[in-house]
């Protein structure tokens, strides 16, 4: 019964560890410090995740990126003497893709500004842009002051059309500046949209932003506007933090809005076709060439040359093209394929199962080297469970916040465990050394004491004595009172023993009426006047019998010291025991110290 009782006092207090864990690590998540550490090793945590998964993705095969790579510039230096690249390069590179009859051509790039110098190649890309339906150009959106650029007014033709919901405003999607094609490329373009992208703190590009919002419009995303083309939709919904293209495609929100990215893998897992081969096909009318490389394509067209600089972190590569970026987030519209992180309730549940379940395993097991492997097996399994519900679900569920709280649980419960234990212990060597009708020490506890203070008597001279008593007539008293009254007496005794002793002394029971006590640091003139003092106080004492009878006891009692009369624990003990002897024979209740 009050084994159960231990047992449920310690469940409740491991419930409660575990809750005053949380509400402490709630508390902590106020400080943004905290917050950025526990976010930068999540998201750690979910680049490793993709790193990994990444590996079984397949991109889509259709998919192609016209490069703009090194190879490229020092062609177009070579060939050309002049960078940036001359638009009439790339209206008769997209005429010359055309023949190919490609999906669409994404152009990753911004045509910003009129070139003076150049007006007729400008032109050329004008009517090249104008002439091709599958032509998708690119703008920016910023929050310059009107100061530095006048905030222009987009054509309607590139407002997004939204039949159902609305997104809130926030400073990842909302802008209230622009940077345009320049205005006849505007005029002329039937598709142009937004290539920003956002970093995580840490520099990483995680998330993509689908919809924009400038001057209380929405404008597509480049990728998302290419989708919708490619799937023929004209307008979408968005639904419970989901944009809805058609009945197979939407894009979850997360709480900012933006959607969070599934890679495919690192660079180059897109076929990349260099611009300067294109050029080169085209000037010797290779068909065969784009024909066998852009039929039916969808073309990214866009940098990719590290000194180009339009390289991106992401998480499966810490140089990644933009037009990459873009690229990517296309194909996961295409396969429906993007992350949706789990609720805060459940990674707190999650953390919560995780913490019982390791508490419970620690409870359970008494090999530590056991225990250890437990909590680890199960923040391994717990690993290998979100990597399986990322791969099957796309479901990014916390691993860091359930790490910390099960490994704290389990250092918590471990160390209490242990404090238990120790009192267990405890309390279990308090009873083997504890007589049970007297409650002073026993007999062993006698012996292991006097081997220790015979080593400190050989070691460091302490000198010790002991006195060795044994109550009068005792048979005849447990005949005449019974013995019920004998164990009254033999606790009285015990308990004048014991008062009248220092605490350093060990009084003992030596076995059935006799008693010892080992008096340290005491000679044998000190131990006499203590047996005598003692002698007295039992003689002087009224002793309570079963029936509330007052009767009189006496004892007779043996001293013997170190050295003196013994140097050994079987020389004293003999010695004291033949005082004792002697103390019977001239006529009990009285002290013998010599023989
Ligand atoms: P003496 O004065 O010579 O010591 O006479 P005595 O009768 O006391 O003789 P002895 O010491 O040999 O007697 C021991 C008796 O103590 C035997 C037993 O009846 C009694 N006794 C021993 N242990 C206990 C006990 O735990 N409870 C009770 N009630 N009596 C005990
Ligand atoms: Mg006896
Ligand atoms: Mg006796």
């Amino acid at each position: 019964m009050e084994e159960n009782n231990k047992k449920k006092l310690t469940y409740v207090l491991y419930t409660f560890i575990i809750f005053a864990l949380f509400t402490i690590l709630v508390w902590l998540g106020h400080f943004s410090a905290f917050q950025d550490f526990i976010t930068k090793i999540e998201q750690g945590s979910f680049d490793l995740r993709q790193t990994i998964l990444s590996k079984y993705k397949k991109p889509n095969k259709d998919i192609v990126i016209l490069s703009v790579d090194d190879a490229t510039y020092e062609y177009i230096m070579d060939k050309y003497g002049s960078w940036p690249i001359s638009r009439k390069i790339w209206s008769d590179t997209i005429e010359f893709i055309e023949k190919a009859q490609p999906k669409s051509i994404i152009m990753d790039l911004l045509f910003v500004k009129a070139n003076l110098n150049d007006i007729e190649s400008d032109k050329a890309l004008v009517e090249t842009v104008e002439k091709n339906d599958n032509v998708f150009l690119s703008m920016n959106f910023d929050n310059y002051s009107d100061e530095i650029r006048k905030s222009p007014e987009i054509n309607d033709k590139f407002k997004l059309k939204i039949k159902d919901g609305y997104l809130e405003d926030n400073p990842y999607i909302t802008f209230i500046n622009a940077r345009t094609a320049m205005p006849e490329l505007m005029d002329a373009a039937k598709n142009i949209g937004i290539i920003n992208v956002t970093r995580d703190k840490d520099g990483i590009i995680r998330n993509a932003t689908p919809i924009f919002k400038y001057k209380n419009e929405y404008y597509p995303n480049l990728s998302l506007l290419a989708a919708m083309k490619y799937l023929n939709a004209d307008s979408l919904s968005i639904v419970n933090n989901n944009i809805i293209l058609d009945k197979k495609h939407s894009i979850p929100l997360d709480t900012t809005q933006r959607t969070i990215l599934n890679w495919y893998g690192k660079s180059n897992t897109y076929t990349h076709i260099p611009l300067w081969e294109v050029i080169k096909a085209q000037k010797e009318n290779n068909l065969a060439f784009i024909n066998e490389n852009f039929k039916n394509k969808i073309i990214y067209v866009g940098t990719t040359a590290t000194s180009l600089s339009d390289i991106k972190s992401v998480p499966v590569e810490s140089n990644m093209s933009g037009v990459e970026l873009h690229a990517t987030f296309f194909n996961n519209i295409l396969d429906n394929n993007f992350i949706k992180k789990s609720s805060l309730e459940v990674d707190f549940l999650i953390s919560i199962i995780l913490c019982l379940v390791v508490g419970y395993l620690v409870l359970k097991t008494e090999n530590v080297a056991k225990t250890f492997f437990f909590l680890f097996s199960t923040l391994i399994l717990y690993s290998i469970f979100t990597l399986i519900l990322m791969q099957t679900f796309n479901i990014w569920v916390t691993i860091i916040f359930p790490f910390i709280t099960t490994i704290t649980t389990f250092i918590l419960i471990y160390c209490e465990k242990y404090l238990l234990k120790s009192k267990d212990y405890e309390q279990t060597y308090k009873l083997a050394v504890t007589d049970g009708l007297t409650q002073i020490y026993n007999h062993r506890y006698f012996q292991e004491q006097m081997i220790i203070n015979i080593n400190n008597y050989n070691r460091y001279g302490q000198v010790f004595s002991i006195i060795i008593m044994d109550i009068d007539f005792f048979k005849k008293f447990n005949d005449t009172y019974g013995h019920q009254s004998g164990d009254c007496v033999l606790k009285q005794v015990a308990a004048i023993l014991k008062k009248n002793s220092r605490t350093s002394d060990v009084v003992c029971r030596y076995g059935g009426e006799e008693m010892t006590i080992i008096l340290t640091n005491t000679n044998k003139k000190d131990a006499e006047i203590t047996a005598n003092k003692i002698c007295q106080a039992v003689r002087n004492n009224k002793f309570t019998l079963a029936n509330g009878e007052k009767v009189n006891v006496t004892i007779s009692v043996g001293v013997a010291t170190v050295g003196e009369n013994g140097n050994t624990p079987q020389e004293i003990i003999e010695y004291s025991d033949k005082c004792l002897y002697k103390a019977k024979e001239t006529g009990r209740n009285r002290v013998v110290a010599q023989i």
